[in-house]
């Protein structure tokens, strides 16, 4: 629908449209949006007569996108447009389909002819009337505005621009548009703008305008970079896209973004030796030949840009290079953010309509280039699935078994995850003994190698430990069966039999069944991954819950039953609430959890009297957390993020986030925990550091992840009164420490600065480490082996406390990832997770993030164990 403000606007002419500019300062060069040449139905409004003013002088918001896009498809015979899905403020992420209206005519074949080229046994010949499929999108990081408002001159230019050359573009190519993927963060980012911004715009790069927390605006709701979730699917945006992308299988994947304000204006090819290797090397020939109309347009103007000096293909889950494991190109485009509609740089003033004017401009060159080079695109795409199959059959692995025992819900995540992909599951149809380990048909999948989605898969399945160079732009591995906490191994030909493959299936998301009717009781089992959220239901209703610190056996309305440490018992006994409402919230947590709830029908030990009853003390009482998570300046807003999104939206745990430097200002006796995600602690002393040990010597548990880890331990664990006798003693004894040996580079040459900076990083790796599933804290785990998600370089130094390292790093600890030999042999053996009573409190350290994404399932309960036991154990008794 159109604003009275355009509609008045209607009769406004292009040529008055961008006279509005001459109240606006730009440079001569980005004063016309549209090329010279290029002529335009007068029958579609421009943007800048729907919106009344100049594109680049205000922000457009999010509502007048959605309206101007709708409005310009309904005029179209080019176009069409459709909500694809919601994301999680329910702003709607729109989809544009344009093409020629002969196509239009005939979509449906020519997507049916395209994918035939993605699938086995096809044999689908490329004809001339096959169109090329081109991706525009915009908008992943909502705080790079100028892809967005770039989006309307674009979707305006494929509806309404006149001649032979759009014609022949969209008669060779579907070109597919997301005007914005991440509507969440761009509305921050525009609130910020329009209520910063004045009559006169400030370039200064001290105006608050510029000075918004772009991270905010760059993520989304739960603050999730979305353009690391093109393989990981845990938000609503990508799923949403992602199923349009496998939907269409687009030859050219274009993915516009801003970078450093001090840069020029970037695009691919990135760093060549920074490629993933399962990528062929056609595509780096086919990305080159691309972006060649963007050059030539760039030359035009004489502007400045680069290329393969920055930004990499690597990690698979981004934009621009998820499509290069897909049978496409993907290319990413970066301006130089400004920030504000204005900024002054070191390389002059930069405008914002210059980087929308850039990216409308390389966007019209990337449709060129779509259509020319569709017959090489849409051979390379066929010969790319073709190689697959027979790479597949040369390669030593043949297919991987996985499985999840006691955890149906991981192994739906998983499996949903690679159908998504297009990569088939397979029941296990007999059960298969390899390296020592068991799959059971009963609770297993198999995926085949041998499948058009290969290198996928491998890039999924495998661990990575060689790398050409060591430095990555993002995470240097993602080998998923361990992030899911999944049983797994990859079968060798020697151990493959094609008649190991059963049923194609992929498990739903799991329900119980109901529980039987109890007379004294229920107890469910704490390794099902929503077993958190169903106790979260049950201490909420005022329950009385216990749990057991030890293995027992329990008899049941089913027979005698063992159960594992961990397992939540709600007794009859002194409850406040009526057994039928107990029974209905039970049969509630076997539907919606999909936890198997059992009925007892004693408080006998099943083993005799000698072994453990429900009512002994081998169980504990559970109390309702009261989760309080610090945000703000300073902590890693990625981190606190997951923790908010696991809480809040997976467990529907409530959870008061407050920033850290406001934390001072409350009272904190309602809060049972209060959660220190990581971020800059180094030079961080506040003024409530004392209450902050009395909180808990009181009863209140304190949680840090990662940097805050050490800060916390220091100010807790390792606190004394400064003038004490022993601080005194302590200083009394202190020799001056001799220099640490540490390897002193000596003198090097500037140019080895980089790669010698990069040796020591670890921009995310798999670790392996051994979990103490005795403690409380590793209750719910079945197997003392586990894998971590590791970005932190320093060690977490040993405890004292003999029974307060819950997890150890192994020997050989790097699993999969690029690691240095300094920082591994550091960091092998350290603790990752250590677990302290501080007198009726508890200090909870983590070295790593087990919340990783949003995808690492897998360590995601070593958290809510933190949460829900962490006073089920006790400090050691002192000699
Ligand atoms: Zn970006």
């Amino acid at each position: 629908m159109r604003t009275w403000l355009s509609a008045a606007l209607g009769i406004v002419s292009l040529v008055a449209a961008e006279a509005l500019l001459a109240q606006v300062d730009v440079r001569d060069a980005d004063v016309n949006m549209y090329a010279a040449d290029s002529s335009y139905d007068p029958a579609i409004p421009t943007p800048e007569q729907f919106l009344g003013y100049a594109l680049g002088h205000e922000p457009v918001r999010h509502h007048q996108l959605v309206d101007y896009i709708t409005r310009v498809a309904e005029l179209s015979d080019r176009l069409s447009v459709e909500v694809i899905g919601y994301t999680h403020e329910r702003r709607p992420i729109l989809f544009v389909v344009a093409t020629s209206p002969e196509n239009r005519a005939r979509l449906d074949t020519i997507r049916t002819r395209h994918r035939a080229l993605t699938e086995a046994g096809d044999d689908q010949p490329i004809s001339d009337d096959m169109p090329g499929i081109t991706w525009i999108n915009y908008g992943v990081h909502g705080a790079e505005a100028s892809g967005m408002d770039a989006s309307l001159p674009f979707v305006y230019h494929l509806a309404a621009a006149r001649g032979e050359k759009i014609e022949r573009i969209l008669s060779d190519s579907v070109v597919l548009v997301t005007a914005i993927f991440n509507p969440d963060g761009h509305s921050q980012r525009v609130a910020w703008f329009d209520a910063y911004g004045g009559k006169r715009r400030i370039g200064d790069p001290a105006h608050i305008e510029h000075q918004h927390n772009w991270q905010f605006a760059r993520t989304n709701h739960y603050w999730f970079d979305l353009n690391r979730q093109w393989l990981l699917l845990t938000q609503p945006e990508p799923r949403a896209w992602m199923r349009k992308w496998h939907e269409w299988r687009p030859n050219l994947t274009v993915d516009y973004h801003e970078m450093r304000g001090e840069d020029t204006y970037y695009f691919h090819p990135g760093v060549a030796t920074r490629t993933n290797p399962l990528v062929p090397d056609r595509a780096e020939e086919l990305m080159e030949q691309t972006v060649r109309t963007s050059e030539d347009f760039l030359d035009s103007e004489g502007r400045l840009y680069f290329q393969g000096e920055q930004f990499d293909n690597y990690y698979i889950g981004k934009g621009s290079t998820f499509p290069l494991l897909n049978g496409g190109i993907g290319v990413l485009y970066e301006a130089a953010a400004t920030r504000g509609r204005e900024n002054e740089t070191k390389n002059g003033l930069r405008t914002y309509r210059e980087n929308i004017r850039k990216h409308f401009r390389t966007s019209l060159a990337s449709i060129e280039a779509g259509a020319d080079l569709k017959l090489e695109y849409l051979q390379y795409q066929k010969e790319f699935y073709r190689s697959a199959l027979s790479e597949a059959s040369k390669y030593s692995t043949k297919a991987w078994v996985f499985s999840a025992p006691g955890d149906p819900a991981r192994m739906h995540f998983f499996a949903d995850l690679l159908d998504y992909h297009r990569i088939d599951t397979h029941r296990l149809a007999r059960d298969v003994s390899v390296g020592g380990q068991t799959f059971e048909a009963a609770d297993s999948l198999i995926v085949s190698a041998s499948q058009p989605q290969y290198r996928l898969i491998r890039s999924i399945f495998e661990a990575v430990t060689e790398f050409e160079d060591s430095t990555f732009y993002d995470v240097s591995t993602w080998t998923m069966p361990p992030a899911f906490g999944l049983n797994y191994a990859a079968l060798s030909s020697r151990d493959f039999r094609a008649n190991l493959i059963g049923d194609a299936f992929v498990p739903p998301m799991p329900v119980a069944n109901a529980p039987d009717e109890s007379a004294y009781g229920y107890v469910f089992e704490w390794g099902p991954y929503f077993a958190p959220r169903a106790l979260q239901r049950i201490l909420e209703r005022q329950l009385l819950a216990r749990v057991a610190t030890k293995p027992f056996t329990a008899i049941t309305s089913k027979g005698q039953q063992e159960f594992s440490s961990g397992s939540i018992v709600v007794p009859f006994d002194r409850q406040e609430v009526e057994r039928s409402e107990i029974h209905d919230l039970m049969r509630t947590i076997a539907a919606e959890d999909g936890v198997t709830v059992h009925a007892l029908t004693s408080g006998r030990s099943g083993t005799g009297t000698a072994g453990i009853n429900v009512g002994g003390p081998s169980f504990r009482a559970l109390e309702l957390p009261e989760i309080l998570l610090v945000v703000g300046d300073d902590i890693d807003l990625y981190d606190a993020g997951e923790i908010w999104h696991l809480a809040d939206f997976r467990m529907q745990m409530p959870i008061t986030l407050r920033r850290r430097d406001a934390l001072g200002d409350i009272d904190w006796s309602r809060y049972t925990h209060i959660i220190f995600p990581s971020g800059e602690y180094e030079e961080y002393e506040p003024e409530y550091a004392d209450r902050l040990r009395l909180w808990v010597a009181e009863g209140g548990t304190a949680i840090g992840m990662r940097d805050a880890a050490p800060w916390l331990r220091a100010a807790t664990l390792d606190w004394v009164e400064p003038d004490s006798e022993e601080a005194l003693a302590a200083a009394a004894s202190e020799i001056p420490e001799e220099e640490e040996e540490t390897e002193e580079p000596g003198r090097l040459s500037f140019s080895d600065k980089d790669d010698f900076e990069a040796q020591k990083v670890i921009g995310g790796a798999i670790f392996a480490a051994d979990l103490d599933i005795s403690h409380p804290l590793g209750f719910g785990y079945g197997d003392r082996a586990i894998f971590l998600h590791k970005n932190v370089e320093e060690p977490l130094l040993p405890t004292e406390n003999p029974f307060g390292t819950v997890i150890a790093y192994t020997d050989e600890p790097v699993f999969s990832g690029f690691v240095s030999d300094v920082n591994r042999d550091a960091l092998a053996g350290t603790p990752s997770l250590i677990a302290e009573r501080s007198e009726e409190g508890s200090v909870i350290l983590f070295a790593d993030n087990p919340n990783f994404r949003g995808y690492w399932y897998g360590t995601n309960k070593l958290f809510l164990n933190a949460v829900f036991f962490s006073k089920v154990f006790e400090a050691p008794e002192e000699d």
